[in-house]
């Protein structure tokens, strides 16, 4: 299964501002964004970005896919998916990006970030309606009980990041921290989705 290799922190300063991806690190002073606020490599300082409409775009559907942590291929696939599904493009594409299993595990605060959200998921630690699903990029729907395995209710890893607390409290997920599990109550309201970015740029890249 494809997935990135590049280092966290590199794409962070590639993109100009800081994606969260590593977790608890992300909001310490250890954070390579606060420590060079500039763009990896030899010339990183120096070069200057350029500001066409192409690349503005281009920047933006790059920063998407980096925070889901998503390849291009897939990432084109849920914009067609998106295009072909009533509504506006941009958001059903955000909605789908958030209902994945991997992001939901993140945001209900069962892990520091969506790549160990991801690992977590892959080695079968989560139950979706009581059976298990170790593919990352499942798709929840309203409804659906999202919780950890009993025989993985002692891991370190999931209670840390609960005690972080880092994840937002949104209106559409429902966390019963005591039981380990979580529930999905309605598709994310684009409003509702703390994404900074605009998504009608990433409709306008693929729509030429
Ligand atoms: Fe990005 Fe900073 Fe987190 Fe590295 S530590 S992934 S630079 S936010």
């Amino acid at each position: 299964m494809a997935r990135y290799t590049e280092a966290n922190c590199k794409l962070c300063r590639r993109e100009g501002e800081k994606l969260y991806l590593k977790g608890s690190r992300c909001f310490g002073d250890k954070c390579a964004f606060e420590r060079r606020a500039y763009s990896p490599g030899e010339h990183g300082r120096t070069t200057r970005r350029k500001g066409s409409e192409y690349a503005l775009r281009l920047r933006e559907k790059q920063k998407v896919r980096r925070i889901y942590g998503i390849m291009e291929r897939q990432f084109r696939n849920y914009f067609q998916r998106a295009a072909r599904q009533k509504g506006i493009t941009g958001e059903n594409l955000l909605r789908m990006l958030e209902c994945r299993l991997d992001n939901l595990t993140y945001r209900l605060g069962f892990a520091p970030s969506r790549k160990a959200a991801r690992q977590l998921v892959l080695h079968r630690h989560f139950l979706v309606n009581d059976r298990v699903v170790n593919i990352p990029s499942y798709q929840v729907k309203p409804g659906d009980i999202i919780s950890v395995r009993e025989k993985s209710k002692n891991l370190d890893l999931i209670h840390q990041a609960l005690r972080e607390g880092r994840t937002a409290d949104l209106p559409y997920l429902r966390l019963d921290k005591a039981r380990l599990q979580g529930e999905l109550l309605e598709y994310p309201k684009r409003t509702d989705i703390p994404l900074l970015v605009q998504e009608q740029l990433i409709v306008e890249l693929y729509s030429k």
